[in-house]
């Protein structure tokens, strides 16, 4: 299955991303996390993209593509793929395409949570992510078991510096400006799939395996 998800940052693409892999066998592919763990490790990558990233402003394209296209030839894509904060731009969109063209492989779906503004300032100031392994807490909605300590590894959890409030609300008008154009891309190729992403997860988690579903018979 080849999935992209789209919506805005805090509409839960990487949340119920790592659900979804856990039924079906397929890697999650994370542009944002991928930019992160670089920066993290100080490698050529990271150094090239560290002020833009903590700026809440796009990489470009071509570094971005060529990044996509050489992860989705790795053996773990065989059975498919989620690609979860990409393409964000019309050229991303239409350079994916030509990438599975190459491989004669087809997307399967592009799901869309669809979520406002201030439910996306809300959600993201109250967001902590694990210093050590990446997972996603909601202080309000989604608590460790103990504050501040990672139920996984132990490790410190800290607030994203583009996860500031500042920094949310221009991610936001960036995403309004070059991500929210695929919406119509996607459903001009009879591919688009939306979802209410206000909603509590367990019910997001329902309505996507029911689209998921969908999508497998056909
Ligand atoms: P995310 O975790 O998806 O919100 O991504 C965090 C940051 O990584 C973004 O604000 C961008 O600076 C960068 N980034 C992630 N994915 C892309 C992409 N597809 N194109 C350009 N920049 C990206």
């Amino acid at each position: 299955m080849n999935l992209i998800f789209l919506g805005p940052p805090g509409a839960g693409k990487g949340t119920y991303a790592k659900r979804v892999i856990e039924k079906y066998n397929i890697p999650h592919i994370s542009t944002g996390d991928i930019f992160r763990e670089a920066i993290a490790n100080k490698t050529e990558l990271g150094k090239q993209v560290e002020s833009i990233v903590k700026s809440g402003n796009l990489v470009p394209d071509e570094l971005t593509n060529a990044l996509v296209e050489e992860r989705l030839q790795k053996q773990d894509c065989e059975n498919g793929f989620i690609l979860d904060g990409y393409p964000r731009t019309l050229n991303q969109a239409q350079a994916l395409d030509a990438m599975l063209q190459k491989m004669h492989r087809t997307l399967d779906g592009a799901i869309y949570f669809e979520v406002d503004e201030e439910t996306v300032v809300n959600r993201i100031s109250t967001r902590r992510t694990c210093s050590n392994c990446g997972k996603v807490y909601n202080i309000i909605t989604l608590p460790p078991k103990v504050e501040g300590v990672c139920d996984d590894c132990g490790g410190k959890l800290i607030q994203r510096d583009d996860d500031k409030e500042e920094i949310v609300r221009s991610r936001y008008e960036v995403y309004i400006k070059n991500t929210s154009p695929l919406i119509e891309y996607y459903r001009n190729q009879n591919k688009l799939f939306t979802l209410d992403g206000t909603k509590g997860v367990e019910e997001v988690m329902k309505l996507l395996f029911n689209i998921l579903g969908g999508i497998e018979k056909k």
